[in-house]
Parts: structure tokens; sequence; C-alpha cells
């Protein structure tokens, strides 16, 4: 019989979960690397949160990914959050430790900024001021990502404006809140373009805005995935500006969190891409 210590177990934890491309990108990883073991979807409804993850270190589980809608409600739960996690406030990851304790972090910070990176390797973030639109649970992740980055300014965005003074309050002076009636105008000058909402995602409306202030050579990021080009992205590409998708940020927030459990930091190959591409 093989030792049952070397083999190794993790999966992604949401309600609903069957979606998730998270098994197909993991899964891959532990044939490439040569490892034994698995990478499950774990259908968990909210009122049974607590319960699950107390029962990872009793099922021999290493970890799991947490998806909607546990990222917020897992960060009272878990033994220790890690302080990145605790300043974007969710956890996407959670390590289970030698003495069965719970431990959470976020990946999607390391995310987004590796997406930027592995388009354009010699991305800064201090190089201009910056537009973000959105602000909700990705916005935080790619705010701190930003932040930590060194932005010099911020300019944030939202339909809802209070939810993006409250950001712009909560994380400090580079980030400046712009009114939603303004947004044209927060596109002067910027050297990034991040959309963070849900618009230009299957089967919601695009995002409400046109491009014409934008410098050129910005770089225009949209975190949606599904479609991989949101009309956002298809009419910056059109005028001419660098476009990043979010299939980088999906597939490298995987990255860290499959080394905090298997111990290998993977790459990502082109058949990995074209793979999860393929299911879009
Ligand atoms: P969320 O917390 O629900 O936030 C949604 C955001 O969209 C809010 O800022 C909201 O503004 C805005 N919004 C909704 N309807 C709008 C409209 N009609 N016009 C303008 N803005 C509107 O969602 P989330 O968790 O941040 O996720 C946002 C998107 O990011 C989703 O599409 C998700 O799939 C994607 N995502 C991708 C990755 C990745 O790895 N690539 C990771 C995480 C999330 P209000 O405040 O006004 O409602």
């Amino acid at each position: 019989m093989e030792n049952d210590a070397c083999y190794c177990l993790a999966g992604v934890m949401g309600w609903p979960v069957a979606h998730s491309r998270s098994p197909l990108i993991h899964k891959y990883w532990i044939e490439r690397e040569g490892l034994r073991g698995d990478y499950v979807l774990l259908p968990v409804q909210p009122s049974h949160l607590e319960q699950a993850l107390r029962s990872l270190p009793v099922l021999g589980f290493a970890g799991c990914n947490l998806t909607i809608p546990h990222k917020v409600p897992a960060l009272g739960l878990v033994d220790h959050v890690d302080p990145l996690a605790h300043r974007v406030g969710a956890i996407n990851t959670v390590v289970v430790g030698k003495n069965g304790s719970l431990s959470g972090h976020n990946t999607d910070v390391y995310g987004f900024i590796q997406s930027l990176l592995d388009t354009r390797p010699d991305w800064r973030a201090d190089t201009g001021p910056i537009t973000v639109i959105g602000a909700g649970g990705a916005a935080r992740a790619i705010l701190v990502g930003l932040l930590d980055a060194g932005a010099h300014q911020i300019r944030l965005t939202n339909r809802s404006d209070d939810k993006a003074r409250d950001l712009a309050q909560e994380f400090g002076p580079v980030i400046q809140y712009v009114p939603w009636k303004e947004r044209l105008e927060s596109l002067k000058g910027a050297t990034l373009l991040v959309n963070t909402t849900n618009q230009g995602m299957q089967g919601e409306a695009a995002l409400d805005i046109q491009l014409d202030c934008l410098p050129l050579d910005a770089l225009v990021a949209d975190i949606i995935y599904v479609p991989i080009a949101t009309p956002l992205l298809s009419a910056a590409r059109a005028r001419g500006n660098t476009i990043v998708n979010g299939l980088g940020m999906l597939l490298n927030q995987a990255r860290p969190a499959f080394k905090s459990w298997f111990g290998v930091m993977p790459s990502l190959q082109p058949e990995l891409l074209d793979k999860v591409h393929a299911t879009l």
C-alpha cells in the first residue's frame, strides 16, 4: 500500500461551485509536476462553511480555495489571517497547518499584478495615474496590489459613489475618489485602466464608458474572463491600447495557492491557457 502522507489533497469550496475552472488548472499542474494528489470541487452551503473548514484537517486536506460566497465570511472562521488578506478583507486560499490549524491568505492580489507583468514585463505602478472602475470585492484586491506595487495616484470611480468614497477613505490619500459622472475625465493621462465591475461579463451590459480621453499607450485590463474579450477590451484593442484579460489573473492567483499545498510554484504553460480558454 502506498504511503497516504505523500498524497496531497486540495479543492475549491463555494456555492455554487460546479462552474469553477480551478480543478482543471490544479489537476493539470499535479499531473505535470508528477505529484500524487487531487483537487476537487467542494460544494458547501454558507450555513455549513465553518463545519466544512474545520473538516479539512480531519479529511487530510492540505487546504482549499474559497470562492463566492465564502471569501469574506471565512475571515472570521480561520485561526490566522495573513496581513495582506486582512487588508483586502477576503480570503481565497486556506492552508492547513501541521497542527491542524487553518490560515487564510489572498492570492488574487498577486494574480492581478502578475497578469500585468506577464503582458508587459517592464510595467510599473508608479509611472502615472491609474484609473480603477468598481468598488466591490475584487476592486479591494486590485487596489491593495496597486498600492503595494508603488502606485502614486489611483483614481477610483464606481456607479454607487458612496462605495468608492468609502474605499478611498479606507485605503488613504493615494486613492482619489472620482464621482461616477466624471469617469470619462478620469481617463486623462492614465497609464492603466482597470475594470473590476461585472459589466461586460456574459449576460451583463457592456461597461458604460468611452475611451476617447485615454492615452493610446495606456494598458487596459479587465478582470472578467467570460467572455475573454469584453466589449471594453475589444474597444481598447481597436484603438491601439495593449490589453490584459482576466484569464491571467485567474491562472496566476492559482500558482501561489498550489505552492502552499503542493510545495511547487507552477509556471503558466501555453497549453494550460489553451485548455482553460477552450472552456470559456
Ligand atoms: P461585486 O463585489 O459584486 O462588485 C460588483 C461591482 O460591479 C461593483 O462595483 C458594482 O457597482 C459594479 N456594477 C454592477 N452593476 C453595474 C452597472 N450596471 N454599472 C456599473 N457598475 C456596476 O463583484 P466582485 O466580486 O468584485 O467581481 C466583479 C467581477 O470581477 C466579476 O465579473 C468577477 O467574475 C470578476 N472577478 C475576476 C477574477 C479573476 O480571477 N479574473 C477574480 C475575482 C472577480 P455598485 O457598487 O454600484 O453596485
